[in-house]
Parts: structure tokens; C-alpha cells; sequence
């Protein structure tokens, strides 16, 4: 179909077709932009201001919408055979807000409406060949009615339909009004509107197009295998909703099957697994892509194709459209001001935090997916660095004269003569008085030795530190939101980090928060598993905790930890980014996923 500027203005259907003499001279561009249109015959009120008065007129038996006021008001005319029908029917169909007049009139907008969006959608390619289709639901529980979804229907030409030409359906699928046009059958796409509709309750509107730069996006890996496009840098993902420009999208892909409807099941996971995306891709088919109000499922669509296209033609060019520009300036812009560019999205990243709020209006889950187990470490994580530079070493040194007057003769003896052989297997023992523990002890920490003798004392020191509520343990406080989050998600929470399997139990046992040992369901250090940077160590965790390495989400804030996590198959590696966490390096970036808040391991 041309565009509407293009519609031959001769062959009137009727010599009393004044609504048709109206569009001609509208199409000739006597309207006068922005006040609408109307001829007498049509109230005024009716149809207020139209952008630029355009028209699609197909005969006065059929429809008569305007294109513009942003698409979101629809009336229709009067004609002779169907006055009590056209007469009037206004709306503003943008979230649900419907004015109209009755049940009526309201099923003829959006009927019209239907029929308006599916030929704008052959216009832009997405529904060629009777592909494609879109449906749209009004009223709800928020109005206080039961919902009334419309659907476009099955093999029809789309740029040829009319609001006649659509179904109505509620939320149980049964045709509450079959379409005045006789013969039509429900579409395949049927089901799959409402698998959308039933997990996406705010939903309002389904758009499914078999845009042809869609199903190229779902081949760019040549193995077919991928179950997920990563697009990422590119201004238009501010378009798809949930996105900001540095973010990375990750669209679901589902695999084709004979039929439409056998898709749904897979729509089903995909959509739940992936609660940032507003549509799922379907491989060498198309897209199925939602939103809250029609006008939104349309943008959005609109962007998601601007962005298949991108990716495809990046593809072309050698470019991966899911990794970072490795040159540019912006990354360094990004570096200044990280900060508010996060808080701006609703995290509580640096400092300031509100986890309450948070945790409510936390629409940017990033994991977990398939996620049975979250891995955490400790330090730059649940808990900041400083916390035990600056606050558990320390505590050791300041109370350690204390610490030994109170031991007695033989609990002396031991601790020296530990310390002592400690310090000639690091070959230091001649530097120090070997009958003065403290000394010893000074020595070590000066040195900086991770020996058995000292942390064995360390822990004793801490237990009572803790025991008597001098040394809090630190955590951040999103943790116990996410703690909470897992618990009633059914995902377990392990530790693991360098500081011994007793030293963390303290740590979470004695916190700033309370006890919160009952949410966590084990610990890991490297006595029980070995070293942290040792990908094996991964491997062993898993063993132990009875689940596949890919079950397991580890979050930490060093590179080395996350790559050695990787290498065992670990199923999501994400490094937590916290005040004083070293910088990450231009790898680190680019490789992992980063969350400044626990509660972005939190769906919603
Ligand atoms: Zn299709």
C-alpha cells in the first residue's frame, strides 16, 4: 500500500461521500496543520487537533482514521449505512486511559486502531506476505474491569485490514465478539499474545513483526546455537525501554517451529528469564516485542529494529555489536562521573542508598537466570575492603599486649613457640626477639605473612572482639535485601573468600545488620578449596555443593577470581563494583557484567 499521501483521490464511492470530497482537500494540503479537520458533517469535538490533518481514506464504507496527534486519538465519520456505528467514537488509547463513550465505541477505536498500526507495519516491511500482527488489550483490574483483548486475525492482507476484520477475545481466550468481516480465522499468534500478557501484567500492547534485519539478528552466530543477541553501545537503546547507551541488551532468542503456536512454552521461559528485554527474537522468523501502552510497544519496536539493523550491518563491517568500542573517548567521560550516571538509574551504587526503594522500584535485574546458587566473595563485595584493612588488622595490633597478658603460662608457651617456627620457615626468625610473642606478632604483620600461628591468634582475637561488640562486622546495606530477595527465591547463598571459614561466620554472625548466618547456606575458604585464582577451586565448590559449575552465579570484585571462575564454567561471573574496590581495568570491563548493588542480582 502507498502511503497516504499517495492514495489515489479519484473513484468516490458515493456521490454523498462528503467525509471522501474532506480527505481531498486535505490531500491536497488545504488543512491547516494542527487544528484537524471537519467539514460540518463531523463534530468538531470530536476529532481534536491532528498533526497535519493527514487522512486514510479507503471508501466511507470502511474506515476512517487520522494518522496523527502522535497516533494516540482515533475517530471515526459518519456515513450513511453505518451512522449509528461511526458516529463517534473518540479515544485516547494511551495507557488505558480510554475516553470513550461506550463499550461500543471504545471496541471501534481500538479496532480501527489495530487495523491502522498492522498497515503502518507493512509499510516498514515487518508484515509482508499477511505476516506479522498486533494485538492490544484494555480495561484491567487498575479500571476495575475485566480486560478485552483485541487480535488481529490470521492471513490477511495487513495494509488492507479494517477494524471489522478483528476479534475480540478475554483473558481466557474464547471470542467474546468475532469480527463483522465473515470467514476469518484466529491467527497462530493467538496463544503467544497471551503467554506476553500473562507475564508481563502491565502489558498493554503485542506487536509481532517478520522484520527482515530481526531474523538476520537471530543468525549472526553462524552455529546457531546462541540463545541470546548482546547488543550494547548504541544510542538507541535508550529506545527499548530498562537500557541507558553503555548498557548491554541481551534479547532472548527462541528456535523456530512449524507452527506459531508451539512457540509459546519457549516464549514462556525466555520471557521470564530475560526480565530486562521487552521482546524475544524468533530464529529465521521474527519478533515478538510488548509494551505498556500501544504507542510504546510501537517505538520500542521501532528501536528494537533500528537496533537488529545495526547489529547486522556491524556483523557485516567485523564488528561484534555486543562488545564495548575498545577506542573513543566516551569510556573515559565515563570514568569521571560514574557515580551519577548510576544513581540515576535507581541503584544504590555510591554511597547514598535508599535499599527500601530500591528493592521496589528495582526494574534492572540482571541475574539470576538459570541461577540455583549465588557465590559471593567477601571484600569489595558483601563488604568493604577497608573494613578489614582498617578495621579487623588493626584491632589485632591494638589489643595484642592485652590479648597476651591475659593468657596463661602454657597458653603462652604454645603461641610463642607457633610464631617462632612460623618465622624460621620464612627465614626471619633471627630478626626478632623469639621469647616475645608480641613482637613477633608485629613482625608478621609487618612482613605481611599469612601464617597459620598469626591468623589461628587473628581468629581468637576477632571471636572475642566480636563476642564482647567491639568489632561489628561490615556489610553493605543492600546485602540483607538481597539475602532476603534469594531466601524467597529459592536461590542459596555460599561464601567464599580468603579469610578463614571462622572469620567470616563471625563477620556475618556479629554484623552491622545482626546475625545473618541463617541466610547463608555454606562457607568456602581456601583451606577447604583452595586458591581463589585456581580455576579448579571452582570446580571443587561445585562438587561440594552438589550443583553444575553453570548453576553457580559468582560475584567478585577482582578480575583474576572472576577468569578463574570462568575457566571452571561457572554460569554467570559478575564483578561487584564498591567504594575503594581497585579500578577496573579496560578488560575487566569489557568482559563481565558489573553491579554496583546486590540488588541487581534481584529479579522482580
Ligand atoms: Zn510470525
Amino acid at each position: 500500500m502507498a502511503p497516504a499521501e499517495m492514495v489515489p483521490p479519484a473513484s468516490p464511492t458515493s456521490a454523498t461521500d462528503s467525509v471522501h470530497t474532506l480527505e481531498l482537500g486535505m490531500l491536497r494540503g488545504e488543512g491547516e496543520a494542527g487544528r484537524g479537520w471537519s467539514n460540518g458533517d463531523i463534530r468538531p469535538e470530536l476529532f481534536p487537533a491532528t498533526r497535519n490533518g493527514r487522512l486514510q481514506l479507503y471508501s466511507s464504507q470502511r474506515r476512517l482514521l487520522h494518522l496523527a496527534s502522535g497516533w494516540s486519538r482515533i475517530g471515526t465519520g459518519t456515513d450513511g449505512k453505518e451512522a449509528s456505528e461511526l458516529t463517534h467514537a473518540v479515544s485516547s488509547s494511551n495507557r488505558g486511559a480510554a475516553i470513550v463513550e461506550d463499550s461500543s465505541s471504545e471496541a471501534l477505536a481500538v479496532r480501527s486502531l489495530i487495523a491502522q498500526l498492522c498497515e503502518q507495519f507493512y509499510r516498514f516491511g515487518w508484515a509482508t506476505g499477511t505476516g506479522g500482527g498486533v494485538s492490544i488489550r484494555v480495561g484491567g483490574p487498575a479500571e476495575n474491569r475485566p480486560w478485552r483483548v483485541f487480535v488481529a486475525p490470521s492471513g490477511i492482507q495487513k495494509e488492507d485490514m479494517i477494524g471489522d476484520d478483528v476479534f475480540e477475545l478475554d483473558m481466557d481466550c474464547n471470542i467474546v465478539h468475532p469480527p463483522k468481516t465473515p470467514n476469518l480465522r484466529l491467527s497462530a499468534c493467538t496463544p503467544l499474545w497471551f503467554v506476553v500478557y500473562k507475564h508481563r501484567p502491565t502489558a498493554r500492547a503485542v506487536i509481532h513483526t517478520h522484520s527482515m534485519y530481526a531474523q538476520l539478528a537471530t543468525m549472526l552466530d553462524p552455529t546457531e546455537s546462541r540463545k541470546v543477541l548482546s547488543i550494547t553501545h548504541l544510542e538507541m537503546l535508550k529506545g527499548v525501554g530498562h537500557h541507558g547507551y553503555d548498557d548491554v541488551l541481551e534479547i532472548p532468542i527462541i528456535d523456530n517451529r512449524p507452527s506459531e503456536d508451539l512457540l509459546a512454552e519457549q516464549l514462556e521461559l525466555a520471557i521470564n528469564a530475560y526480565p530486562k528485554s521487552n521482546a524475544v527474537l524468533v530464529r529465521r522468523h521474527g519478533l515478538y516485542c510488548w509494551g505498556d501502552s500501544w504507542e510504546q510497544a510501537k517505538t520500542q519496536c521501532e528501536s528494537f529494529d533500528y537496533l537488529f539493523q545495526a547489529a547486522v550491518e556491524m556483523a557485516r563491517l567485523g564488528l561484534d555489536p555486543g562488545a564495548p568500542p575498545a577506542h573513543g573517548t566516551y569510556r573515559e567521560d565515563d570514568e569521571v562521573e560514574p557515580k551519577a550516571k548510576r544513581q540515576n538509574i535507581g541503584f544504590n551504587g555510591l554511597g547514598r542508598c535508599d535499599n527500601a526503594v530500591d528493592l521496589v522500584s528495582n526494574k534492572l535485574p540482571i541475574l539470576p537466570r538459570d541461577g540455583k546458587i549465588l557465590l559471593l566473595d567477601i571484600e569489595g563485595c558483601t563488604t568493604a575492603i577497608s573494613f578489614v584493612k582498617d578495621t579487623l588488622f588493626p584491632y589485632v595490633l591494638s589489643h595484642l599486649d592485652d590479648y597476651i597478658s591475659r593468657l596463661d603460662p602454657m597458653e603462652f608457651g604454645l603461641l610463642a613457640e607457633a610464631l617462632h617456627s612460623d618465622l624460621v620457615n620464612a627465614k626471619v626468625a633471627e630478626t626478632v626477639d623469639t621469647s616475645d610473642p608480641a613482637a613477633m606478632v608485629r613482625l608478621m604483620v609487618q612482613k605481611d605473612l599469612k601464617v597459620a600461628s598469626l591468623k589461628r591468634m587473628q581468629g581468637q582475637m576477632w571471636r572475642s572482639g566480636y563476642e564482647k561488640g567491639d568489632l561489628k562486622g561490615h556489610v553493605y546495606p543492600d546485602f540483607v535485601h538481597m539475602v532476603n530477595w534469594m531466601q524467597s527465591h529459592g536461590v542459596n547463598i555460599y561464601i567464599y573468600s580468603s579469610g578463614s571459614v571462622e572469620a567470616q561466620k563471625l563477620l556475618f554472625g556479629y554484623s552491622e545488620e545482626g546475625d545473618l548466618t541463617a541466610g547463608i547456606e555454606g562457607h568456602f575458604d581456601i583451606t577447604t578449596s583452595g586458591n581463589k585464582k585456581d580455576p579448579s577451586s571452582y570446580s571443587k565448590i561445585a562438587r561440594d555443593i552438589g550443583v553444575s559449575p553453570s548453576q553457580i552465579v559468582f560475584c567478585s570484585d577482582l578480575e583474576d577470581e572472576l577468569q578463574a571462575a570462568r575457566l571452571a564454567g561457572i554460569g554467570h561471573t559478575v564483578m561487584t563494583i564498591r567504594p575503594g574496590n581497585a579500578p577496573l581495568t579496560a578488560n575487566g570491563r569489557k568482559e563481565y557484567v558489573s553491579a554496583f548493588s546486590l540488588l541487581q542480582l534481584c529479579g522482580v
